[in-house]
């Protein structure tokens, strides 16, 4: 591997200051880039402003500043990034392989049937979604941490939105477009996302951009034994206890912790300790 190749991310989305498995996910991207002398990019997930709060990716940068975890170049914000994404949307649907879909999302099943895909477009009530047509059903990685996956994409997810009922792009469309754009060669994240995954993959094909190289780290479960989030209100990290936060996140990696007094000398030491065969290779860790 050409290791100074490595361009790896962090890539929050804005709905809320960093908690402990977000903390992971950061120094888990961070130490797997510095070990391989890389690149470590800040990328602000700003796509969806009903759900994001005017003043987290404030919040998220003083969280990173304070732990020590320096980004390379500039924070790149999906909200500046709205022209790429109709491009690449123009792209697919000059392959014919976007439509567009009016069914009441609480109507639907979890995998979505394919109601729309052979109905005339003028019979399509307003507002309505834009879904990718799924031709090439079968998606195969090597993941690093879990090993080879195999997905049958329409069986298993169906034709998903690439761009919703509100106007707002998709997640899947933005994430893959801004990872070519920042030509980022190495994902790691937790294992929450694997299910987007295959999706990314498949619009990576059909966007003809390269696929870069997954690493999924277990995510961590609170208490009730749901994945901390946002959503579930799971407590923010605390800069004043940055050193603890660190080593508790290196804890859940399954890494070497450090019985290092600073941030800086942690953060040292973790690199050079980095160890990805020491990441549990399962989809989730309880808190610790
Ligand atoms: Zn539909």
């Amino acid at each position: 591997m050409l290791t100074s190749n490595y361009i790896g991310r962090f890539a929050p989305s804005p709905t809320g200051p960093l908690h402990l498995g977000s903390l992971v996910a950061a120094v888990a991207s961070f130490l797997d880039a510095k070990k391989n002398e890389g690149t470590w990019l800040l990328r602000i997930e700003d796509l969806d402003p009903p759900r994001e709060s005017d003043s987290a990716p404030g919040t998220i940068v003083e969280q990173l500043i304070a732990h020590n975890l320096h980004w390379d170049g500039d924070i790149l914000y999906q909200s500046s990034r709205l022209d790429a994404y109709s491009e690449a949307l123009d792209n697919l649907q000059r392959l014919s392989l976007i439509y567009p879909c009016d069914c009441a999302r609480k109507k639907l099943p979890a995998v979505y049937p394919g109601n729309c895909r052979n109905k005339s477009s003028e019979k399509v009530l307003r507002p309505y979604a834009l879904r990718l047509l799924l031709d090439t059903p079968v998606i195969s990685l090597v993941d690093d941490i879990l090993g080879p996956q195999r997905w049958q994409i329409d069986r298993e997810m169906g034709d998903f939105i690439i761009k919703r009922k509100d106007g707002l792009f998709s997640y899947q469309l933005a994430v893959v477009v801004d990872d070519a754009f920042q030509h980022v060669t190495h994902i790691v994240r937790g294992a929450d996302l694997l299910d987007s995954t295959p999706r990314q993959v498949h619009l990576m094909e059909k966007l003809n951009l390269p696929i870069p190289n997954y690493l999924h780290f277990p995510v961590v479960l609170g208490a009730s034994g749901d994945k901390l989030s946002k959503q579930t209100h799971a407590t923010p990290v605390s800069n004043q206890n940055a050193l603890d936060n660190l080593k508790q996140a290196l804890r859940l990696l399954g890494q070497q912790v450090p019985d290092s007094v600073d941030t800086v000398t942690l953060l040292e030491e973790a690199i050079a300790n980095w160890n990805r065969n020491l990441i549990p290779k399962q989809l989730s860790v309880p808190l610790m």
